[in-house]
C-alpha cells in the first residue's frame, strides 16, 4: 500500500484535520459522544447529528467553535483532495465509522464499535478500505461476550425471586443505561424502569431523537417500599454508595462487557454481573479486519498485541497505536 495519508495520531496530513483528538484542535471529526472521543473545545467539530445533539448535551451549545452535522451515508469533499463520509459503528446511538478517501486510497477509522443488534444504535456496517484503524478494548481470545438476551433473562429470573429486593444495575450513563433498557423492552419487561437523576438528561434525548425506551421515572422522592421487585437504573458509582441505601435490600448488578473477569466483579462486590458489551469482542474483531479486505491493520484503544499478532498471522501489515487518550468508557469512563 502507498504511504497512508493518515498520521498515527490520527491526523489527516493532507488538511491536518484530526479524528477524535484528546487535546483541542482548529478541526475535529467525532466518531461518538463518549468523553474519550468527544472533547470540550474544538474549534469545528464534524460528526453525525446524533453525535452533535449528545455532545450539546453533555458539553453546551458552545462546546466547539462550529458545528457540521453529516448525516450517515453522505460524502463530503474538504480540502486537500479529501473525501469523508460516515458510517454506523454499532456501539452507542449516532456512533460512526470515518471512511477517508484520497487519490484512490481508502482509509477507515472505525471508532468504538459492534456488530451486534441493538436498537439503541444505527446497526454496524462493513466498510471495504485499504487501511483500518480498529479499537481492541476486548481484543484478547478470552473476550467471547455471550448474547446480551441470556445475560438479561438471569436478571428476569432474579427479579422473579426476590420480590421484595430493587435491583439497582450500574451502567455507564451514555449508551450502556439506554440499551439495558431497551434490552428489557425487548424481553417483554413493561413495569416502570426507575432513573437514577445522572441517567434522566441523556434517556430523555434518546427518546426525542426516536429510541422507544418505555415508562421510565425517576428514582428521586420515590418511598422505599415503593421499589421492591423494581429495576432501577444507576451509574456504576452510585451503587456502592450512599445512594443505594434508600433502596429496599439491593441487589447490586453491573452491565458491562468487563463483568465476563470474575475477579472485576468480585473485587468490585457486585452480586450479579451482567456480561453485556457495546464493543465487539475477539471474534467480532477478527471477523472485521477480515471482511474489509483491508491490508493494513493499525489497533489502537486497548489490548493492541494480540490483534495485531493474529493480524500478522494473516498476512497483513499491522502495528500498534499507542494513543493514550483513551480510556475505558465500559465501565466509569468519566
Ligand atoms: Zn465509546
Ligand atoms: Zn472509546
Amino acid at each position: 500500500m502507498a504511504e497512508p495519508f493518515l498520521t498515527r495520531d490520527l491526523r489527516i496530513a493532507p488538511n491536518g484535520i484530526y479524528i477524535d483528538p484528546p487535546q483541542p484542535q482548529v478541526r475535529a471529526i467525532v466518531t461518538h459522544g463518549h468523553a474519550d472521543h468527544a472533547r470540550y473545545g474544538h474549534g469545528a467539530v464534524l460528526a453525525t447529528p446524533d453525535t452533535v445533539a449528545i455532545m450539546k448535551a453533555r458539553y453546551g451549545e458552545d462546546a466547539a467553535g462550529r458545528w457540521d452535522e453529516l448525516p450517515f451515508g453522505e460524502r463530503r469533499q474538504l480540502d486537500g483532495g479529501v473525501t469523508v463520509s460516515l458510517h454506523p459503528a454499532g456501539h452507542i446511538l449516532g456512533s460512526a465509522q470515518v471512511l477517508l478517501e484520497h487519490k484512490g486510497q481508502r482509509i477507515v477509522v472505525s471508532g468504538d464499535y459492534k456488530r451486534l443488534d441493538d436498537r439503541t444504535a444505527q446497526h454496524f456496517e462493513l466498510v471495504k478500505c485499504d487501511l483500518l484503524v480498529t479499537e481492541a478494548t476486548f481484543g484478547l481470545p478470552v473476550f467471547q461476550h455471550p448474547r446480551p438476551a441470556d445475560e438479561i433473562a438471569r436478571l428476569l429470573r432474579s427479579v422473579a425471586a426476590f420480590p421484595e429486593r430493587a435491583h439497582v444495575i450500574g451502567c455507564y450513563a451514555l449508551g450502556k443505561a439506554q440499551r439495558v433498557i431497551s434490552l428489557l423492552r425487548q424481553s417483554g419487561y413493561d413495569a416502570p424502569i426507575y432513573l437514577h437523576g445522572a441517567m434522566i438528561r441523556l434517556c430523555e434525548l434518546y427518546v426525542e431523537r426516536g429510541i422507544a425506551l418505555g415508562e421510565l421515572r425517576p428514582s428521586l422522592d420515590v418511598p422505599k417500599a415503593e421499589l421492591a421487585g423494581q429495576i432501577v437504573i444507576a451509574p456504576p458509582s452510585a451503587i456502592k454508595d450512599r445512594w443505594s441505601r434508600r433502596l429496599p435490600d439491593p441487589v447490586l448488578a453491573v452491565a458491562s462487557g468487563w463483568m465476563s473477569v470474575k475477579q472485576r466483579a468480585r473485587q468490585s462486590g457486585v452480586e450479579l454481573p451482567l456480561v453485556i458489551s457495546d464493543h465487539a469482542d475477539w471474534n467480532e474483531l477478527r471477523q472485521t479486519i477480515t471482511e474489509t479486505g483491508a491490508e493494513t491493520i493499525w489497533v489502537t484503544h486497548g489490548r493492541e498485541d494480540a490483534l495485531v499478532y493474529w493480524s500478522q498471522q494473516q498476512g497483513l501489515a499491522a502495528e500498534p497505536l499507542r494513543i493514550e487518550a483513551y480510556e475505558d468508557s465500559e465501565l466509569d469512563g468519566e
